[in-house]
């Protein structure tokens, strides 16, 4: 690296330190109001004030969602545009179980960390604040509004139980049954019933069954929304919602296909009329693209942030959408013990310690130093375009 870029990272680092403060009093502030997706409107209100008032211009409602928002370094000239994600909802009953008032903050920290170094460097700098990660497919809606369409490489980062930078995910789809059946009295007449309820329960033992012969890295996963009214009705109405996960889209294609034949073959032993709805925004699988991961590995290592090993299961993220129409990381960042589950009151407590105030400033430093890497030497994102389009 040559010594010019060194002190620019050295600059950033400093201008992070100095913020620490103010970006824990954010994210405290983010973690004690915690909103749901397409709601997190405070939440957008205080990131793009922040951002305001260290002389970023800021757009609010990009891509038609209310909560979003693009914010761009005053200092830009030709070149590059990186941007950094900032998520910033909740999840139903947990609160910020997910980590997401720090992920707000390494977005925003990483941007303004860069931006303070943006007239060296070249190139445009954007924070974009991606609404309703958890379920909204926030960004989803934001890569077909065009908000990505000039930007050359997208980072961010997540909190974890462990520090992994080329982790991927998988990719998802939500799909809803509902069976329709005939009620009649379960006892005296039940001759004349069409179990709704049987329906949906051969699904599950069919998906059971399918689940032997699937890649190990897919996953299929569902609940009852409906089981019928009282045991003495034969139910006239079951639901039932499944998340099906691949790691590759031909994969997942054929998997839901799968799913939806159980679903079928369910109905069909029970007599009854079955309605398939997908839920949702599709995610795509994340793909890390290499060059960049390697440049934020190595960020990190400078930072002596100790990096993990990947084992285990993947979840989803709509991040995987952008990393398939933009070279693009999405890391993670150690807060809490290992093997912490996300979801969970262990990790939402996590997200506003100490150690996940200072791992948010770590991340927002290194994302800041790849920022540098990207802009400040050609090559780099020459190799990351190439990698990018080779695959
Ligand atoms: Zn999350």
């Amino acid at each position: 690296m040559s010594v010019e870029l060194e002190s620019l990272k050295d600059q950033v680092g400093k201008e992070l330190d100095g913020l620490s403060r103010e970006l824990r009093e954010l994210g405290e502030r983010i973690f004690e109001n915690p909103e749901l997706k397409f709601e997190e409107h405070r939440a957008a209100q205080w990131l793009t004030e922040e951002l305001e008032e260290k002389g970023f211009e800021v757009e609010r409602g990009v891509g038609g969602l209310e909560t979003a928002f693009l914010a761009r370094c005053p200092h830009e000239s030709q070149g590059p545009t990186i941007a950094y994600l900032s998520e910033y909802d909740a999840l139903p009953g947990l609160g910020h179980a997910c980590g997401h008032n720090l992920i707000a903050n390494i977005g925003l920290g990483a941007g303004i960390g860069l931006c303070s170094v943006m007239e060296e460097l070249g190139g445009q700098l954007l924070v974009i604040g991606t609404p309703a990660e958890e379920g909204g497919g926030g960004k989803v809606e934001l890569i077909e509004a065009g908000v990505f369409d000039d930007v050359d490489v997208a980072m961010m980062v997540h909190p974890s139980d462990k520090t992994l930078v080329g982790r991927g995910s998988l990719g998802v789809q939500e799909l809803k049954f509902d069976y329709y059946g005939e009620a009649a009295h379960a006892s005296s007449q039940p001759e004349e019933g069409i179990n709704a309820l049987d329906a949906a329960i051969a699904t599950f033992n069919n998906v059971n069954a399918l689940r032997e012969h699937i890649k190990e890295s897919s996953r299929i996963h569902g609940i009852i929304t409906d089981g019928g009214e009282k045991p003495n009705i034969v139910p006239e109405h079951a639901g039932a919602k499944f998340y099906v996960r691949a790691k590759e889209m031909s994969d997942l294609e054929e998997l839901l296909k799968k799913v939806k034949d159980c679903a079928e073959a369910g109905a069909l032993a029970a007599g009854a009329e079955l309605e398939i709805t997908k839920e949702g925004r599709r995610y795509e699988p994340m793909k890390p693209n290499p060059v960049l991961v390697e440049l934020f590995q190595d960020n990190l290592d400078c930072l002596n942030e100790e990096i993990d090993e990947h084992v285990g299961g993947m979840g989803s993220t709509d991040m995987g959408n952008v990393s398939q129409v933009v070279p693009a990381i999405h890391s993670y960042i150690k807060i809490a013990e290992e093997n912490t589950p996300g979801h969970s009151n262990a990790f939402a407590e996590a997200s506003n310690s100490d150690k996940g105030y200072s791992a948010m400033i770590t991340a927002a430093k290194a994302l800041a130093m790849t920022g540098i890497d990207v802009l400040g030497k050609k090559e780099n994102l020459k190799s990351v375009k190439e990698e990018f389009s080779s695959d």
